[in-house]
Protein backbone atom coordinates (compact mmCIF):
# COMPACT_ATOMS: atom_id res chain seq x y z
CA UNK A 1 0.00 0.00 0.00
CA UNK A 2 1.23 3.00 -0.62
CA UNK A 3 2.20 5.23 2.46
CA UNK A 4 1.90 9.16 2.88
CA UNK A 5 3.02 10.90 5.46
CA UNK A 6 2.16 13.92 6.58
CA UNK A 7 4.13 16.04 9.11
CA UNK A 8 2.45 19.02 10.56
CA UNK A 9 -1.79 18.77 11.41
CA UNK A 10 -1.97 22.83 11.22
CA UNK A 11 -4.35 24.83 9.25
CA UNK A 12 -3.15 22.93 5.99
CA UNK A 13 -1.86 19.46 7.27
CA UNK A 14 -4.86 18.36 9.23
CA UNK A 15 -7.53 18.96 6.41
CA UNK A 16 -4.82 17.82 4.11
CA UNK A 17 -4.73 14.69 6.13
CA UNK A 18 -9.01 14.35 7.31
CA UNK A 19 -9.28 14.46 3.39
CA UNK A 20 -7.02 12.23 1.83
CA UNK A 21 -8.37 9.82 5.02
CA UNK A 22 -11.66 9.98 3.87
CA UNK A 23 -10.91 9.72 0.45
CA UNK A 24 -8.06 7.03 0.15
CA UNK A 25 -7.88 5.85 3.42
CA UNK A 26 -11.26 4.59 4.25
CA UNK A 27 -10.81 1.96 1.04
CA UNK A 28 -7.98 0.94 2.18
CA UNK A 29 -5.79 2.13 -1.04
CA UNK A 30 -3.08 4.15 0.76
CA UNK A 31 -1.93 4.42 4.50
CA UNK A 32 -2.24 8.34 5.38
CA UNK A 33 0.01 9.10 8.43
CA UNK A 34 0.01 12.31 10.10
CA UNK A 35 2.73 13.57 12.59
CA UNK A 36 2.57 16.15 14.84
CA UNK A 37 4.27 17.06 18.02
CA UNK A 38 1.54 18.00 20.22
CA UNK A 39 -1.82 16.05 20.83
CA UNK A 40 -4.19 18.46 19.83
CA UNK A 41 -5.04 21.16 17.39
CA UNK A 42 -5.76 24.62 17.51
CA UNK A 43 -6.92 26.90 14.55
CA UNK A 44 -3.61 29.41 14.61
CA UNK A 45 -5.40 32.53 13.96
CA UNK A 46 -7.36 32.08 17.01
CA UNK A 47 -4.24 32.74 19.19
CA UNK A 48 -4.61 36.26 20.02
CA UNK A 49 -8.11 35.49 21.70
CA UNK A 50 -6.63 32.74 23.55
CA UNK A 51 -3.75 35.30 24.82
CA UNK A 52 -5.94 37.74 26.16
CA UNK A 53 -8.77 34.98 27.65
CA UNK A 54 -11.47 35.58 25.36
CA UNK A 55 -11.38 31.90 24.01
CA UNK A 56 -11.28 28.68 26.04
CA UNK A 57 -9.36 26.68 24.39
CA UNK A 58 -10.18 23.22 26.07
CA UNK A 59 -13.80 24.16 24.31
CA UNK A 60 -11.53 24.92 20.86
CA UNK A 61 -8.96 22.25 20.49
CA UNK A 62 -9.50 18.96 18.03
CA UNK A 63 -7.97 16.19 19.72
CA UNK A 64 -5.50 14.56 16.44
CA UNK A 65 -6.09 11.04 18.32
CA UNK A 66 -9.78 11.22 18.30
CA UNK A 67 -9.94 13.04 14.20
CA UNK A 68 -7.51 10.24 13.16
CA UNK A 69 -9.40 7.59 14.16
CA UNK A 70 -13.20 9.26 12.89
CA UNK A 71 -11.31 10.29 9.55
CA UNK A 72 -9.16 6.95 8.52
CA UNK A 73 -5.91 7.87 9.15
CA UNK A 74 -3.16 7.30 11.23
CA UNK A 75 -2.09 9.99 14.20
CA UNK A 76 1.41 9.91 15.77
CA UNK A 77 2.73 12.33 18.00
CA UNK A 78 5.98 13.12 17.93
CA UNK A 79 8.88 16.00 16.44
CA UNK A 80 10.48 16.00 13.19
CA UNK A 81 13.95 15.51 14.07
CA UNK A 82 15.84 14.50 10.95
CA UNK A 83 15.14 12.25 7.28
CA UNK A 84 16.77 9.96 5.14
CA UNK A 85 15.65 10.37 1.70
CA UNK A 86 17.35 7.09 0.16
CA UNK A 87 15.72 4.48 2.65
CA UNK A 88 12.50 7.07 2.96
CA UNK A 89 12.46 7.61 6.03
CA UNK A 90 11.62 10.14 8.93
CA UNK A 91 12.70 10.48 12.38
CA UNK A 92 10.77 11.42 15.32
CA UNK A 93 12.25 12.49 18.46
CA UNK A 94 10.80 11.13 21.61
CA UNK A 95 7.63 12.52 23.76
CA UNK A 96 8.53 13.80 27.01
CA UNK A 97 6.06 15.14 29.76
CA UNK A 98 6.82 18.56 31.02
CA UNK A 99 9.49 17.55 33.65
CA UNK A 100 11.15 15.86 30.99
CA UNK A 101 9.98 11.94 31.98
CA UNK A 102 9.76 9.97 28.46
CA UNK A 103 6.23 8.89 27.16
CA UNK A 104 7.40 7.58 23.59
CA UNK A 105 10.79 6.79 22.84
CA UNK A 106 12.48 8.26 19.38
CA UNK A 107 10.68 6.35 16.30
CA UNK A 108 11.17 6.00 12.48
CA UNK A 109 8.71 6.14 10.33
CA UNK A 110 8.30 5.09 6.21
CA UNK A 111 6.59 7.22 3.50
CA UNK A 112 6.71 6.78 -0.11
CA UNK A 113 5.23 10.48 -0.51
CA UNK A 114 6.10 12.69 2.43
CA UNK A 115 4.13 15.78 2.97
CA UNK A 116 5.99 18.94 4.96
CA UNK A 117 3.32 21.20 6.68
CA UNK A 118 5.46 22.44 10.07
CA UNK A 119 4.19 26.51 9.67
CA UNK A 120 6.12 29.18 10.71
CA UNK A 121 7.39 30.35 14.31
CA UNK A 122 9.08 34.01 15.07
CA UNK A 123 11.99 35.57 13.23
CA UNK A 124 13.58 37.73 16.06
CA UNK A 125 16.18 38.81 13.58
CA UNK A 126 18.37 38.83 15.96
CA UNK A 127 17.24 41.97 18.12
CA UNK A 128 19.27 41.52 21.44
CA UNK A 129 17.20 40.63 24.20
CA UNK A 130 14.12 39.73 22.06
CA UNK A 131 14.18 35.85 22.42
CA UNK A 132 14.44 36.22 25.82
CA UNK A 133 12.16 38.29 26.91
CA UNK A 134 9.59 38.95 24.56
CA UNK A 135 7.02 36.51 23.93
CA UNK A 136 5.56 34.90 20.39
CA UNK A 137 2.45 33.97 19.53
CA UNK A 138 3.45 31.41 17.32
CA UNK A 139 1.69 28.05 19.25
CA UNK A 140 -0.83 27.90 21.79
CA UNK A 141 1.70 27.07 24.28
CA UNK A 142 3.18 30.69 23.97
CA UNK A 143 -0.42 31.84 23.64
CA UNK A 144 -1.26 30.53 27.31
CA UNK A 145 1.98 31.78 28.40
CA UNK A 146 1.14 35.92 27.34
CA UNK A 147 -1.74 35.33 28.78
CA UNK A 148 -0.44 33.83 32.55
CA UNK A 149 1.44 37.12 32.06
CA UNK A 150 -0.97 39.25 31.10
CA UNK A 151 -2.99 38.32 33.84
CA UNK A 152 -0.04 38.45 36.58
CA UNK A 153 1.08 41.61 35.51
CA UNK A 154 -2.96 42.85 36.01
CA UNK A 155 -2.87 41.60 39.21
CA UNK A 156 0.73 42.76 40.20
CA UNK A 157 -0.66 46.48 39.35
CA UNK A 158 -3.83 46.01 41.01
CA UNK A 159 -1.86 45.52 44.26
CA UNK A 160 -0.12 48.82 43.44
CA UNK A 161 -2.92 50.70 43.51
CA UNK A 162 -3.68 49.84 47.07
CA UNK A 163 -0.36 51.14 48.04
CA UNK A 164 -1.03 54.43 46.01
CA UNK A 165 1.29 53.65 43.51
CA UNK A 166 0.19 53.72 39.49
CA UNK A 167 -2.11 50.62 38.11
CA UNK A 168 -1.31 51.19 34.58
CA UNK A 169 -0.16 48.19 32.94
CA UNK A 170 3.01 48.94 29.61
CA UNK A 171 1.90 46.37 26.66
CA UNK A 172 4.33 46.74 23.59
CA UNK A 173 3.25 44.51 20.70
CA UNK A 174 6.07 44.85 18.49
CA UNK A 175 5.16 44.26 14.70
CA UNK A 176 2.09 45.69 12.98
CA UNK A 177 1.12 42.88 10.70
CA UNK A 178 -2.23 41.33 10.98
CA UNK A 179 -1.23 39.26 14.49
CA UNK A 180 -0.35 42.45 16.09
CA UNK A 181 -2.89 44.63 15.34
CA UNK A 182 -5.70 42.43 16.11
CA UNK A 183 -4.16 41.38 19.51
CA UNK A 184 -4.13 45.28 20.12
CA UNK A 185 -7.58 45.42 19.64
CA UNK A 186 -8.53 42.28 21.61
CA UNK A 187 -6.92 43.60 24.58
CA UNK A 188 -8.54 46.86 24.53
CA UNK A 189 -11.91 45.37 23.91
CA UNK A 190 -10.93 43.26 26.83
CA UNK A 191 -9.84 45.85 29.19
CA UNK A 192 -13.37 46.33 30.84
CA UNK A 193 -13.76 42.59 31.35
CA UNK A 194 -10.98 42.46 33.33
CA UNK A 195 -11.95 45.63 35.53
CA UNK A 196 -15.31 43.77 36.03
CA UNK A 197 -13.87 40.45 37.22
CA UNK A 198 -11.27 42.32 38.92
CA UNK A 199 -8.01 41.56 37.57
CA UNK A 200 -7.43 45.29 36.45
CA UNK A 201 -8.33 47.76 39.40
CA UNK A 202 -11.71 49.90 38.93
CA UNK A 203 -11.55 53.28 38.10
CA UNK A 204 -9.68 55.57 35.64
CA UNK A 205 -5.99 55.28 37.71
CA UNK A 206 -5.81 51.26 36.46
CA UNK A 207 -5.85 50.94 33.03
CA UNK A 208 -3.37 49.03 29.80
CA UNK A 209 -1.49 51.29 27.98
CA UNK A 210 -1.44 49.38 24.77
CA UNK A 211 1.75 50.60 22.06
CA UNK A 212 2.34 48.89 18.76
CA UNK A 213 4.97 49.36 16.79
CA UNK A 214 6.23 49.10 13.21
CA UNK A 215 9.47 49.04 11.67
CA UNK A 216 7.75 50.12 8.64
CA UNK A 217 5.65 53.40 7.37
CA UNK A 218 2.46 51.77 8.35
CA UNK A 219 0.32 49.55 10.43
CA UNK A 220 -0.76 46.29 8.31
CA UNK A 221 2.08 46.81 5.44
CA UNK A 222 1.20 43.86 3.12
CA UNK A 223 -2.47 44.98 2.69
CA UNK A 224 -3.34 47.40 0.83
CA UNK A 225 -3.29 51.10 2.03
CA UNK A 226 -7.31 52.12 2.41
CA UNK A 227 -7.27 48.96 5.06
CA UNK A 228 -4.57 49.85 6.56
CA UNK A 229 -5.01 54.01 7.17
CA UNK A 230 -8.64 52.96 7.84
CA UNK A 231 -7.15 50.51 10.93
CA UNK A 232 -4.60 53.04 11.62
CA UNK A 233 -7.54 55.75 12.43
CA UNK A 234 -9.81 52.43 14.50
CA UNK A 235 -6.63 51.90 16.76
CA UNK A 236 -6.65 55.88 17.59
CA UNK A 237 -9.94 56.04 18.39
CA UNK A 238 -9.82 52.90 20.62
CA UNK A 239 -6.32 54.79 22.19
CA UNK A 240 -3.85 52.27 21.18
CA UNK A 241 -0.93 53.97 20.80
CA UNK A 242 0.54 53.37 17.12
CA UNK A 243 4.60 54.19 16.72
CA UNK A 244 4.82 53.61 13.04
CA UNK A 245 8.64 53.80 11.82
CA UNK A 246 9.95 52.65 14.70
CA UNK A 247 12.56 49.62 14.20
CA UNK A 248 13.36 47.82 17.95
CA UNK A 249 16.89 47.91 18.61
CA UNK A 250 16.58 46.23 22.32
CA UNK A 251 14.09 44.41 24.31
CA UNK A 252 14.97 44.17 28.46
CA UNK A 253 12.63 42.89 30.57
CA UNK A 254 10.33 45.83 31.72
CA UNK A 255 11.88 48.21 29.05
CA UNK A 256 12.55 48.41 25.30
CA UNK A 257 15.00 50.11 23.23
CA UNK A 258 14.41 51.93 19.74
CA UNK A 259 17.04 52.70 17.08
CA UNK A 260 16.28 56.26 17.91
CA UNK A 261 17.55 56.16 21.04
CA UNK A 262 14.42 56.25 22.33
CA UNK A 263 13.08 54.07 25.50
CA UNK A 264 9.46 52.44 26.27
CA UNK A 265 8.56 50.46 29.54
CA UNK A 266 7.05 47.34 29.18
CA UNK A 267 5.26 45.25 31.85
CA UNK A 268 4.34 42.80 28.65
CA UNK A 269 6.55 43.03 25.63
CA UNK A 270 5.03 40.80 22.72
CA UNK A 271 7.33 40.01 19.88
CA UNK A 272 5.17 39.85 16.00
CA UNK A 273 7.34 40.68 13.97
CA UNK A 274 8.22 38.42 10.91
CA UNK A 275 8.10 34.57 10.98
CA UNK A 276 10.81 31.56 9.56
CA UNK A 277 10.25 28.09 9.00
CA UNK A 278 11.27 25.24 11.70
CA UNK A 279 15.41 25.74 12.03
CA UNK A 280 14.58 21.23 11.24
CA UNK A 281 13.68 21.97 7.65
CA UNK A 282 17.50 23.76 6.59
CA UNK A 283 18.97 20.55 8.27
CA UNK A 284 16.82 18.05 6.28
CA UNK A 285 19.00 16.06 3.97
CA UNK A 286 19.37 17.04 0.35
CA UNK A 287 15.89 19.93 1.10
CA UNK A 288 16.58 22.76 -0.97
CA UNK A 289 15.35 25.72 1.79
CA UNK A 290 14.89 29.73 1.46
CA UNK A 291 17.31 31.72 3.71
CA UNK A 292 14.08 31.88 6.18
CA UNK A 293 14.06 27.91 5.74
CA UNK A 294 10.80 27.55 3.46
CA UNK A 295 11.28 24.50 1.78
CA UNK A 296 11.59 25.60 -2.09
CA UNK A 297 8.70 24.10 -3.93
CA UNK A 298 7.99 23.85 -7.76
CA UNK A 299 4.06 24.53 -8.83
CA UNK A 300 2.83 21.15 -8.46
CA UNK A 301 4.37 22.00 -4.48
CA UNK A 302 7.20 18.91 -4.78
CA UNK A 303 10.56 20.06 -3.29
CA UNK A 304 12.83 21.56 -6.32
CA UNK A 305 15.43 18.97 -4.92
CA UNK A 306 13.23 15.42 -4.29
CA UNK A 307 9.74 14.82 -6.00
CA UNK A 308 8.81 12.50 -3.21
CA UNK A 309 8.96 15.51 -0.80
CA UNK A 310 6.05 18.36 -0.77
CA UNK A 311 5.63 21.59 1.51
CA UNK A 312 2.59 23.39 2.24
CA UNK A 313 1.40 26.38 3.79
CA UNK A 314 3.82 28.89 5.93
CA UNK A 315 6.76 26.30 5.64
CA UNK A 316 6.75 26.16 1.74
CA UNK A 317 8.19 28.94 -0.32
CA UNK A 318 6.38 28.74 -3.61
CA UNK A 319 6.15 31.54 -6.55
CA UNK A 320 2.60 33.27 -7.09
CA UNK A 321 3.38 35.76 -9.23
CA UNK A 322 6.16 37.60 -11.18
CA UNK A 323 7.15 39.27 -8.34
CA UNK A 324 5.51 37.79 -5.66
CA UNK A 325 5.85 34.97 -3.34
CA UNK A 326 2.41 32.59 -2.14
CA UNK A 327 1.96 34.52 1.13
CA UNK A 328 2.15 32.76 4.97
CA UNK A 329 -2.04 33.10 5.35
CA UNK A 330 -4.45 30.12 6.20
CA UNK A 331 -6.23 30.97 3.22
CA UNK A 332 -3.08 30.07 1.55
CA UNK A 333 -2.48 26.64 3.52
CA UNK A 334 -6.10 26.03 2.76
CA UNK A 335 -5.65 26.02 -0.76
CA UNK A 336 -2.45 24.59 -1.07
CA UNK A 337 -4.60 21.54 0.83
CA UNK A 338 -7.26 20.90 -1.35
CA UNK A 339 -4.57 21.11 -4.46
CA UNK A 340 -2.62 18.64 -3.04
CA UNK A 341 -5.72 16.08 -2.10
CA UNK A 342 -5.77 15.98 -6.35
CA UNK A 343 -2.57 16.28 -6.50
CA UNK A 344 -1.57 13.28 -4.51
CA UNK A 345 -4.54 11.12 -5.75
CA UNK A 346 -3.37 11.49 -9.29
CA UNK A 347 0.20 10.89 -7.87
CA UNK A 348 -1.38 7.67 -6.89
CA UNK A 349 -3.11 6.31 -10.63
CA UNK A 350 0.12 7.65 -12.33
CA UNK A 351 -1.73 10.49 -13.43
CA UNK A 352 0.17 14.52 -14.17
CA UNK A 353 -0.09 16.46 -10.76
CA UNK A 354 -1.21 19.96 -12.28
CA UNK A 355 -0.10 23.25 -11.34
CA UNK A 356 -1.01 25.11 -8.31
CA UNK A 357 -1.83 28.47 -8.66
CA UNK A 358 -3.21 30.52 -5.55
CA UNK A 359 -6.14 33.12 -5.58
CA UNK A 360 -6.01 35.90 -3.61
CA UNK A 361 -9.53 36.34 -1.95
CA UNK A 362 -8.61 39.28 0.32
CA UNK A 363 -7.65 39.87 3.30
CA UNK A 364 -9.35 40.89 6.63
CA UNK A 365 -8.07 42.12 10.67
CA UNK A 366 -10.69 41.46 13.30
CA UNK A 367 -10.65 45.04 15.64
CA UNK A 368 -12.83 43.44 18.45
CA UNK A 369 -16.21 42.71 18.92
CA UNK A 370 -18.73 43.95 15.74
CA UNK A 371 -16.18 45.44 13.66
CA UNK A 372 -13.19 43.98 11.52
CA UNK A 373 -11.55 45.68 8.49
CA UNK A 374 -10.15 44.23 5.16
CA UNK A 375 -10.64 43.88 1.19
CA UNK A 376 -12.45 40.85 0.03
CA UNK A 377 -12.52 39.57 -3.92
CA UNK A 378 -15.51 41.59 -5.80
CA UNK A 379 -17.85 41.03 -8.74
CA UNK A 380 -15.06 41.67 -11.20
CA UNK A 381 -11.92 39.14 -11.90
CA UNK A 382 -8.90 39.83 -9.44
CA UNK A 383 -10.59 43.40 -7.74
CA UNK A 384 -11.10 44.11 -4.35
CA UNK A 385 -13.77 45.46 -2.37
CA UNK A 386 -13.22 47.28 0.62
CA UNK A 387 -15.20 46.34 3.62
CA UNK A 388 -15.70 47.71 7.81
CA UNK A 389 -17.53 46.75 10.45
CA UNK A 390 -20.16 44.30 10.85
CA UNK A 391 -20.40 42.92 7.68
CA UNK A 392 -16.84 42.26 7.59
CA UNK A 393 -16.83 40.78 11.37
CA UNK A 394 -19.19 38.34 9.86
CA UNK A 395 -17.26 37.51 6.78
CA UNK A 396 -14.00 37.13 9.32
CA UNK A 397 -15.73 34.73 11.54
CA UNK A 398 -16.81 32.75 8.62
CA UNK A 399 -13.11 32.17 8.14
CA UNK A 400 -12.74 29.81 11.33
CA UNK A 401 -16.36 28.13 10.47
CA UNK A 402 -15.29 27.17 6.70
CA UNK A 403 -11.69 25.87 8.28
CA UNK A 404 -13.88 23.79 11.21
CA UNK A 405 -16.28 22.46 8.37
CA UNK A 406 -13.35 21.56 5.96
CA UNK A 407 -11.85 19.32 8.53
CA UNK A 408 -15.01 18.06 10.61
CA UNK A 409 -17.65 17.62 8.12
CA UNK A 410 -20.98 20.25 8.17
CA UNK A 411 -22.90 18.59 10.95
CA UNK A 412 -19.82 17.85 13.50
CA UNK A 413 -19.21 21.80 12.64
CA UNK A 414 -22.52 22.35 13.61
CA UNK A 415 -22.98 20.76 16.67
CA UNK A 416 -19.20 22.40 17.56
CA UNK A 417 -20.21 26.38 16.61
CA UNK A 418 -23.31 25.66 18.43
CA UNK A 419 -21.29 24.32 21.78
CA UNK A 420 -19.02 27.50 21.58
CA UNK A 421 -22.03 29.81 21.63
CA UNK A 422 -23.25 27.74 24.80
CA UNK A 423 -20.11 27.71 26.80
CA UNK A 424 -19.95 32.15 25.84
CA UNK A 425 -23.21 32.26 27.59
CA UNK A 426 -22.45 30.15 30.46
CA UNK A 427 -18.82 31.15 31.05
CA UNK A 428 -16.81 34.40 32.21
CA UNK A 429 -15.86 36.62 29.24
CA UNK A 430 -12.12 35.66 30.17
CA UNK A 431 -10.46 32.68 31.06
CA UNK A 432 -9.38 33.98 35.08
CA UNK A 433 -7.09 31.41 35.84
C1 LIG B 1 -2.13 35.10 15.92
C2 LIG B 1 -2.22 34.75 14.46
C3 LIG B 1 -3.28 35.23 13.70
C4 LIG B 1 -3.40 34.89 12.34
N1 LIG B 1 -4.46 35.36 11.63
C5 LIG B 1 -4.62 35.00 10.34
C6 LIG B 1 -5.75 35.41 9.60
O1 LIG B 1 -6.61 36.14 10.11
N2 LIG B 1 -5.88 35.01 8.30
C7 LIG B 1 -4.93 34.21 7.71
O2 LIG B 1 -5.08 33.85 6.52
N3 LIG B 1 -3.84 33.79 8.38
C8 LIG B 1 -3.67 34.17 9.68
N4 LIG B 1 -2.56 33.75 10.38
C9 LIG B 1 -1.56 32.91 9.69
C10 LIG B 1 -2.04 31.46 9.65
O3 LIG B 1 -2.37 31.03 10.94
C11 LIG B 1 -0.97 30.57 9.06
O4 LIG B 1 -0.64 31.06 7.78
C12 LIG B 1 -1.45 29.13 8.93
O5 LIG B 1 -1.79 28.59 10.19
C13 LIG B 1 -0.36 28.26 8.27
O6 LIG B 1 -0.82 26.96 8.21
P1 LIG B 1 0.21 25.75 8.17
O7 LIG B 1 -0.59 24.51 7.98
O8 LIG B 1 1.30 26.05 7.20
O9 LIG B 1 0.92 25.75 9.59
P2 LIG B 1 0.35 25.78 11.08
O10 LIG B 1 -1.10 26.03 11.10
O11 LIG B 1 1.23 26.70 11.83
O12 LIG B 1 0.61 24.28 11.58
C14 LIG B 1 1.90 23.75 11.69
C15 LIG B 1 1.82 22.46 12.50
O13 LIG B 1 3.08 21.82 12.46
C16 LIG B 1 3.41 21.29 13.75
N5 LIG B 1 4.87 21.21 13.82
C17 LIG B 1 5.76 22.22 13.77
N6 LIG B 1 7.02 21.75 13.83
C18 LIG B 1 6.91 20.40 13.91
C19 LIG B 1 7.87 19.33 13.96
N7 LIG B 1 9.20 19.54 13.94
N8 LIG B 1 7.42 18.06 14.04
C20 LIG B 1 6.07 17.79 14.05
N9 LIG B 1 5.13 18.77 13.99
C21 LIG B 1 5.55 20.04 13.90
C22 LIG B 1 2.78 22.31 14.70
O14 LIG B 1 2.53 21.72 15.98
C23 LIG B 1 1.47 22.69 13.97
O15 LIG B 1 0.41 21.85 14.35
C24 LIG B 1 -2.41 34.08 11.73
C25 LIG B 1 -1.33 33.60 12.50
C26 LIG B 1 -1.24 33.93 13.84
C27 LIG B 1 -0.06 33.40 14.65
Amino acid sequence: MHRIVIVGGGAGGLELATRLGNRLGRSNRVHVTLVDKSATHVWKPLLHEVAVGSLDTNVHQISYAAHSHWNHFTFVQGELTALDRHTKQLKIGPVLETDGIEVLPGRSIEYDTLVLALGSRTHFFGVPGAEEHAITLDSLRQAERLRKRLLHACLRKTAHIWAGESAVVDIAIIGAGATGVELAAELRRMESTFKHFGILAKGPGARLRITLLEAGPRVLPALPLRVSASTHTVLDSMGVSVLVSKAVTGVHATKIELADGQTLPSDVTIWAAGIKAPGVLGALDGIAVNRINQVRVSKSLQSETDENVFALGDCASCVWTAENMVPPRAQAAHQQATFLVKALCARIDGRPLGIFQYKDHGSLVSLGSSTAVGSVAGPSRGGKVFVKGYVAEIIYAALYRKHLMAVSGLRRAAFAIAAHMLGRLLSPRVKLH
